[in-house]
This record gives C-alpha cells, sequence and structure tokens, in this order.
C-alpha cells in the first residue's frame, strides 16, 4: 500500500455534530438524558454517549414522565411531539435545520393542496417525521419505477428526503411532470451530502479501491457506497474496524477512505491507523 486518500469532506456533518453538542451538553447537566431511537446511525459513537448516560428508548411509550429527551437530528413527527408534551417531557430539540426545511415544506404544501410525494425510504426516520406533518394526501417513492406507477393528480409537489442523489431527484421530477397539471419541485438534498457525495466521485480514476466506513442502516453510507459502485471502484463497507480486511487490501497500491455523515472522526482515524498497520 503506498498511499491512503482521504475523501474531502467525510464524516460527521453539522447536523449531527450539532446533535452530538447537545447530548454531550444536556448530559453534562443531569445524569438522564434520553434519545427516542439511535440518536445517530453508528453503533460504536451510539455506545460512547451511552457510558456517559444516554439512554436510548425504543419508542415515546417508554419515556419516563418529566424526562429530558433529545429529538436527533432526523426529526419526530408532531404525534410524537404532543406525546411527549402529554408526558411533561423536557425536550431538547435537535432537528438538523435542513430536515426541519423540508418537513415546513411538505407541511406547507399540503395546506396549498398539493399531494406530498416524499422521494426516500419509507422506512427511515426522517421520512417518517415528515410524513407525520402532513395532514393530507402522501405518497413515499423510492425510485422513478415508484414515481412511473403514481396515478394521475392535478397539483403534486416532490420533496426530497435530504440524503438522496440529486440526480435521482431530478429523474424523479421528470417522471412526475407526465403525471400532474401542476408540479412544485423542492431541492431539500442538503449541501452535505452534495459534498460528500461529489468528494467520492473524485476518488474516480485516482485510486484501486474504495473503503466505506460507517452504519449499515445510515441512508448516506449507502449512498456513498452506491456511488463508488456506479463510478466502478472496488468497494468494501465496514460498520466497525474489525470488519477490516487485510485480503481487499492485496494488490491495491493507492485506497480512498469516505465515511458517512454520522461517523465519528475517531473511527476514520482508527480505520487509518489499522490500514498503516496492516
Ligand atoms: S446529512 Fe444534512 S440534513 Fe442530515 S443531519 Fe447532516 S446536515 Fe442535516
Amino acid at each position: 500500500m503506498k498511499e491512503v486518500i482521504v475523501a474531502d469532506p467525510t464524516g460527521f456533518c453539522f447536523g449531527v455534530k450539532r446533535a452530538i453538542d447537545g447530548i454531550t451538553q444536556a448530559l453534562a447537566e443531569e445524569d438522564d438524558v434520553w434519545s427516542i431511537g439511535m440518536p445517530i446511525h453508528n453503533a460504536q459513537e451510539v455506545a460512547r454517549l451511552s457510558a456517559m448516560g444516554l439512554k436510548v428508548a425504543e419508542g415515546v411509550e417508554d419515556i419516563p414522565n418529566g424526562a429530558r429527551v433529545l429529538i436527533r437530528a432526523h426529526g419526530e413527527s408532531r404525534a410524537v411531539l404532543r406525546e411527549l408534551q402529554d408526558r411533561g417531557a423536557r425536550v431538547v430539540d435537535m432537528t438538523c435545520p435542513f430536515v426541519r426545511r423540508a418537513q415546513d415544506h411538505a407541511d406547507r404544501l399540503s395546506a396549498e393542496g398539493f399531494d406530498v410525494v416524499l422521494l426516500g425510504d419509507a422506512r427511515h426516520p426522517e421520512i417518517r417525521a415528515i410524513m407525520g406533518c402532513v395532514d393530507g394526501p402522501l405518497e413515499v417513492v423510492a425510485d422513478v419505477q415508484d414515481a412511473e406507477k403514481l396515478s394521475r393528480r392535478r397539483r403534486m409537489a416532490l420533496i426530497s428526503q435530504t440524503t438522496q442523489q440529486e440526480e435521482c431527484l431530478i429523474a424523479v421530477a421528470a417522471a412526475l411532470v407526465k403525471k400532474a397539471e401542476e408540479l412544485y419541485v423542492c431541492n431539500t438534498v442538503c449541501r452535505a451530502t452534495v459534498e460528500r457525495q461529489d468528494a467520492v466521485r473524485g476518488l474516480a480514476g485516482k485510486v484501486d479501491g474504495v473503503l466505506v466506513v460507517g452504519g449499515r442502516d445510515s441512508a448516506n453510507t449507502a449512498r456513498l457506497r452506491d456511488i463508488a459502485v456506479a463510478n466502478g471502484m472496488d468497494v468494501l463497507w465496514i460498520d466497525n474496524i474489525d470488519e477490516m480486511n487485510g485480503g481487499w487490501l492485496e494488490g491495491k497500491n493507492q485506497i480512498g477512505i469516505v465515511a458517512g455523515a454520522s461517523t465519528p472522526q475517531w473511527l476514520i482515524t482508527e480505520v487509518c491507523s489499522k490500514i498503516a498497520r496492516m
């Protein structure tokens, strides 16, 4: 191995850093701080925060009355926020402002009579939270094929999960042009996502392989892997340092390292050190 190129930017984005700072500050003020679901899609970082006292509840029904509760960067639905209020929870809202923008667009356009179409993964907490901000008709599409199955409507508003590829948003918008008399498209893909995706594309032709570091359920990490594969790169996706595979490194002179927006810098540094030792 001659060279390791760490993509720039890579790893924690603004919204994740902000949420972790919020948790750390809350834990410095009191022992019991709760999160509904994993606060970020990285098991090692969640383990580190749990060791500091963070408690992860599976659902809002597990939150004790009056508890201090952190809303993660993905945001929460109105129903969950109402339930927290009923339980007297003291909420620290760390919804990323870029996710909030997508929620606000969805809420406003639905109220104006648009049928909302969300591009993203229907199981992802960010999409579930946006769905929970809309009272009117709403559909979730994962790709162009899903969009083409939608029936024709008078007014449609297309909003994207913040971690999608802009190319996919453009393709879905093109498919929906034929489905509505009036189509309103909001580009809610966040800049941190675009910059990290461009950094992966920038490695094409410069490296013999790309190591993707990030949680398996991290949507933005999955996109980085997809982009590397689509650009013909040999990819190894690892969730943690134990998955580093010496065999994959064999015969490679240059490798690139990219990490999802929920991957901490300390893990990227550990991966680089392990490669150096190997
Ligand atoms: S990926 Fe973008 S939208 Fe999501 S938390 Fe980070 S900055 Fe916010």
